[in-house]
């Protein structure tokens, strides 16, 4: 299998800051460049897209090509799930949305300390076990962002689990919040195929500082950001997959161009990755990746992974022009980021262990001032 997959998060949009207003006509073009290529891994999951991309892979992906011809990754949105009489109406609702009898990879979605406990308790693993057997999930695993202890829990509790969906990226790969090392360390030492998730860091290794840039450069004029990126994670033993939220047909095409014949990194290029990991190290960005977990259940609906976009703007290139015009645009008829009641809410979802609350009051300070 080739090891480029393309996830169903970042789809192009039709109108800016509507996520479920996925420009179709663009995906389907992507799906057949995608698949014409040889490449057929597709990831969705239930809240991607305001619960749309499920039914956008169906439109663009199922309905036009023969089931045999494509495998299809979903999950069981855990953080929703109330009781054990939640499992099958979700798994159903999915099937349905993606026109689908069977999915070929299913996942519970971000496995962490409660979401496990619950998990276990509403007799998920039994509910897993039974669509095995009927033939409604071919390969059974899990998302996971939590630290390399639980992981260990979970994969000594569940031997049944077949591959563990990880966050990995040369930037993570040493951070002591993320600890993508220690994690893979355990996923390997159990076997465990490895699906990746996140290897740009939701964009963050594709925007560098010029510094990092020109590094890659000298070395590789004609190798994308994204390339040196993506190739890290796929030159991982025991990766399987790479997957890449991939929003236009440019992205696209640079991801299969290096993805296609895979040559992994040689050692001179882990060693330029070892410095741009030291320049970035000194950049106090915010280090969002997109994932939108937070947005879930804010009661302010207050825009989160916005608006540290837009403090990364000004982080990265001090020009308040731009970057105060963005949190403008965001901000256009929504709560402002010091409209934060300060619930924390958020924080309990947000896999990149981000204190948002504090953020946000630093976001404010910056964009807000009289
Ligand atoms: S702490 Fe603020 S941003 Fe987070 S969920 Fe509550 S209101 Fe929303
Ligand atoms: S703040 Fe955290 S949960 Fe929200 S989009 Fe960013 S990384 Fe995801």
């Amino acid at each position: 299998m080739k090891k480029l997959g393309f996830g169903f998060m970042r789809l192009p949009i039709l109108t800016e800051g509507d996520f479920t207003s996925i420009d179709i006509e663009q995906v389907k073009k992507m799906v057949d460049i995608f698949m014409e290529k040889g490449f057929n891994y597709f990831d969705t999951a239930y809240p991607y897209h305001g619960e749309k991309s499920e039914e956008a892979l169906r439109e663009a992906l199922v309905k036009r090509y023969p089931r045999n011809a494509f495998i299809i990754a979903d999950k069981m949105p855990t953080i929703r799930v109330t009781g054990p009489q939640d499992y099958p109406v979700f798994f159903e609702t999915q099937l349905e949305r993606c026109g689908v009898e069977y999915f070929d990879y299913y996942l519970f979605h971000n496995i962490w300390k409660k979401s496990f406990a619950e998990t276990e308790a509403y007799g998920g693993f039994d509910f897993i076990a039974e669509k095995i057997k009927e033939g409604k999930i071919k390969h059974f695993g899990f998302s996971f962002h939590d630290e390399p202890e639980l992981l260990e829990k979970v994969l000594s509790r569940h031997p049944e689990v077949e591959f563990v969906q990880l966050q990995l990226n040369y930037l993570d790969w040493k951070s002591p919040s993320v600890r993508s090392e220690e994690c893979y360390n355990v996923a390997r030492k159990y076997g465990k195929d490895i699906i990746v998730m996140e290897p740009n860091k939701g964009g963050s290794l594709i925007d560098l500082p010029k510094e990092a840039e020109r590094l890659m450069r000298e070395y590789s004029p004609h190798s994308s950001n994204a390339s040196w990126a993506m190739r890290y994670c796929a030159s991982l033993e025991g990766v399987r997959i790479v997957l890449s939220g991939m929003s236009n047909i440019a992205q696209l095409k640079d991801n299969i161009s290096f993805m296609d014949n895979l040559v992994p990194l040689n050692d001179e290029e882990k060693e330029i990755i070892e410095k741009v990991r030291d320049i970035l190290e000194k950049d106090s960005a915010i280090g969002c990746t997109k994932c939108r977990y937070c947005t879930e259940d804010c009661p302010k609906s207050i825009p989160i992974p916005e608006y540290f976009s837009a403090f990364n703007t000004y982080q990265l290139t001090h020009n308040m022009g731009n970057a105060g015009m963005y949190y403008r645009r965001y901000a256009n008829g929504r709560s402002l980021a010091s409209e934060c009641i300060k619930c924390g809410k958020c924080e309990n979802h947000c896999p990149q262990h981000l204190e948002i609350r504090k953020l946000l009051e630093e976001t404010a300070a910056l964009f807000e001032k009289p």
